[in-house]
């Protein structure tokens, strides 16, 4: 056999170390409470349950979707857009659903990389970006998010000849992993440099709804002419803990969203009709739980950043996002210190350099663990002892 070189360009796991502290601790029968992975420990809301429920009973759910969604669906997503942002979005040719939004984010390289076009991509940032790019034969170039910058790209410091080969360019606010936010001034600035150079436009952005302080996420498509060059990135997954559900959208520029899904009636077949429905009602429901939801990750968020300060960790309390990403004390790598605590106290957290290499020198912390697993995991973390 003889795979593919694209195969080959995957790199190897990134925690591949950690997995096997963690496998050897619990081995040894010792306690181990992971900070590591983002996937909502609560249940979906009951109320899309039960729309899944209904749905599964009806016969035209049973057949082939079509790739480009419900109308059903493309309306619920269209209106909660409007209802959020305040933004006007066409239902048949500016929505497409996806089987989650990483689905769309790998796919929708394959729309606009060839072999050898580059991809403006976050760094740190969430891998799907890069590989996307990899896997359709292209480059990514990391551009660095630096925390005096507020974790937002220099774009005056992306080279010329760079931004103006690139083809697309990537962000992702509310940021995962660092935490941070971007206003519509930034936004502005990002649409004005993509035009400037002719760079196709994308934000990842899972986290609006997961914010705290009363603060509320912008979504790029409020900038009045990002729809000429840009697509954004939705997903039920954080929002209504549907993450092993499935759905996500891309929302915005005609041409862009007519692209994306010819590739992918070329490679999958759409949403489940009823995992469309069950969206549709998330999007369309009652959004009161989402106050209760955003109080539960506070609460966490509060808890986490005291713990971490008295350990003597730098970090910018989060205003949206699932994650705490802290400054390593002096002396440690982020591998080291990941290490370090695990072995010590028995907590697993992520290395930031995993992420990209400018999150050397950071770890994450993921607030999606449950409340006494928190509290005990935090109680251990507290007894850290840096050397
Ligand atoms: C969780 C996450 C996603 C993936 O969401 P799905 O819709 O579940 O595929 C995309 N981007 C970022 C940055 C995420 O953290």
């Amino acid at each position: 056999m003889q795979y593919s070189d694209r195969l080959s360009k995957i790199p190897p796991y990134l925690f591949v170390e950690i997995s096997k502290k963690i496998a050897a601790k619990k081995a040894a029968g010792e306690e181990v409470i992971s900070f590591g992975i983002g996937d909502p420990d609560m249940p979906t809301p009951d109320f899309v349950i039960d729309a899944l429920c209904q749905a599964a009973r009806k016969p035209e759910n049973h057949k082939y979707p079509e790739t480009d969604g419900t109308k059903q669906s493309r309306q619920a997503i269209a209106g909660w857009y409007k209802k959020r942002f305040d933004v006007d979005l066409e239902e048949q040719s500016q929505v497409l659903p996806l089987i989650g939004s990483k689905e769309g984010i790998a796919h929708v390289a394959l729309c606009f990389i060839d072999q050898g076009d580059i991809a403006l991509v976050p760094d740190p940032g969430y891998p799907v970006y890069s590989m996307g790019t990899i896997l359709a034969g292209g480059t990514p170039y990391y551009i660095p998010l630096k925390e005096e910058n507020g974790f937002l790209p220099d774009l005056e410091a992306i080279p010329a000849d760079i931004a103006k080969k690139a083809k697309v360019m990537w962000l992702n606010y509310p940021n995962n992993p660092t935490g941070a936010v971007a206003d519509l001034k930034f936004f502005q600035k990002a649409v004005d440099f993509a035009k400037k150079y002719d760079v196709v436009l994308f934000n990842d952005a899972p986290y609006t709804e997961i914010a705290f302080d009363g603060y509320k996420p912008a979504s790029l498509l409020q900038i009045d002419d990002a729809k000429d060059i840009a697509v954004e990135f939705h997903s039920v997954s954080k929002t209504y803990n549907m993450c092993g559900w499935r759905f996500g959208f891309a929302v915005g520029n005609t041409g862009i969203i007519k692209a994306l899904g010819t590739i992918k009636s070329n490679m999958d077949s759409g949403v489940p009709g009823a995992i469309q429905e069950m969206a549709a009602s998330a999007l369309e429901g009652s959004q009161d739980y989402l106050e209760e939801l955003r109080g539960l990750y506070q609460r966490r968020r509060d808890k986490m950043c005291r713990v971490l300060k008295d350990l003597g960790f730098k970090i910018n309390e989060p205003k949206a996002s699932l994650y705490i990403w802290a400054k390593v004390p002096d002396g440690y790598t982020s591998a080291e210190a990941a290490a370090d605590i695990l072995e010590q106290t028995g907590i697993v957290v992520t290395p930031g350099s995993g992420y990209g290499p400018s999150g050397e020198g950071y770890i994450r912390l993921s607030m999606t663990v449950p409340e006494e697993q928190l509290d005990k995991g935090l109680v251990k973390l507290a007894q850290w002892k840096k050397r």
